[in-house]
């Protein structure tokens, strides 16, 4: 604050500006970082649900979950923000952990309900290179009596090349549990869909930088033509992220992928609000309320 404030006096006003705006962000930074345990013990962190929608069927039988942070202070902040700094600080396991546990038990609620949804939850590299991470999932699905069946989780090309040995032998032991794998975010990092084969994972979600304008991109469409098409022969699910209009989802129909997620359909919504989302979309889909609602 004392060096802003010095070259406030002496220099033009941008740098002032800029230096303190630095400092605030840094001041942002290590608030949320230390903040970061504790919240989550308080009540400041929730998950919310979007929906995947299958395009064969146009049923929706899974979603991803995405957590939340509510400070008391700072408002809404997203985790593009906080989970970079947990990452780095040594505080990822926390939230991973925090957000299993809320998912899991979510989830089995819902079984319970008839909903055998299969949700999605995101992990770090960090959380694959524990080595006892299928051990406690795997523990939490039994406690909560839900079935493998019902979880998925996402994983970044990135995550896997930090330490691709490692992180393949736990994905296969994740696999081995009968848990949805999926690589997430596919086409922003380095790796090609030769080297994806030969990881154990089901699915590939093209990630949204080209999905946003696929109405219109003519480029972006062809990409994902080929990528699914490729994907599908090396025998993966393909789900586009990010779709938030009609007209790209008629081009997502074309270029043949399986399943959409985005906007358009429904933003990530609270447990509850997910519920009474899906009972309405459901009500439009009679034949997936026959199929799936159990009981
Ligand atoms: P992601 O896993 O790729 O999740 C998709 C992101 O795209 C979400 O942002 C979602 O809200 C957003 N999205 C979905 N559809 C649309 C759309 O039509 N338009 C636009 N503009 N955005 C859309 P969110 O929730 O802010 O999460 C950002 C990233 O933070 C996630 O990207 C994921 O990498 C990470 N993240 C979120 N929750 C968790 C978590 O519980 N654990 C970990 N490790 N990472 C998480
Ligand atoms: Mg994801
Ligand atoms: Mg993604
Ligand atoms: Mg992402």
């Amino acid at each position: 604050v004392d060096i802003a404030l010095d070259n406030a006096r002496q220099t033009p006003q941008r740098t002032a500006i800029y230096l303190q705006g630095q400092d605030e962000s840094h001041q942002r930074e290590l608030m949320l970082i230390r903040d970061l345990p504790e919240a989550l013990h308080n009540g400041q962190f929730y998950a919310v649900y979007q929906p995947k929608i299958d395009l064969a069927s146009q049923q929706c039988s899974s979603a991803e979950a995405l957590i939340r942070w509510q400070h008391p202070k700072l408002g809404l902040i997203a985790p593009d923000e906080f989970i970079r700094l947990a990452e780095h600080s040594g505080n990822i396991s926390l939230i991973s952990d925090w957000m299993l546990q809320q998912v899991i038990a979510q989830t089995a609620k819902w079984w319970q309900q008839g909903l055998r949804l299969q949700i999605a939850v995101n992990l770090s590299v960090h959380d694959l290179l524990n080595p006892a991470l299928a051990d406690n999932i795997n523990a939490q699905l039994q406690q909560y009596k839900l079935s493998a069946a019902a979880l998925a989780l996402e994983v970044t090309e990135s995550a896997i090349m930090q330490d691709a040995a490692t992180v393949i032998a736990q994905l296969q032991r994740i696999r081995g549990l009968g848990i949805t794998l999926a690589i997430d975010d596919f086409g922003t990092g380095q790796s090609s869909l030769a080297y994806l084969k030969q990881l154990p994972v089901h699915e590939l979600k093209i990630d949204r930088a080209f999905i946003k304008d696929i109405d219109h991109n003519s480029n972006d469409a062809l990409i994902v033509a080929a990528t699914t098409q490729l994907a599908h022969s090396l025998g993966f699910v393909v789900t586009a992220e990010g779709l938030e209009n009609q007209a790209g989802l008629a081009k997502l129909q074309q270029c043949g992928c399986d399943k959409v997620q985005g906007y358009y359909f429904s933003r990530p919504l609270q447990a509850d609000a997910f519920a009474t989302w899906l009972q309405h979309y459901t009500s439009n889909h009679p034949h997936w309320l026959n199929a799936q609602t159990v009981k």
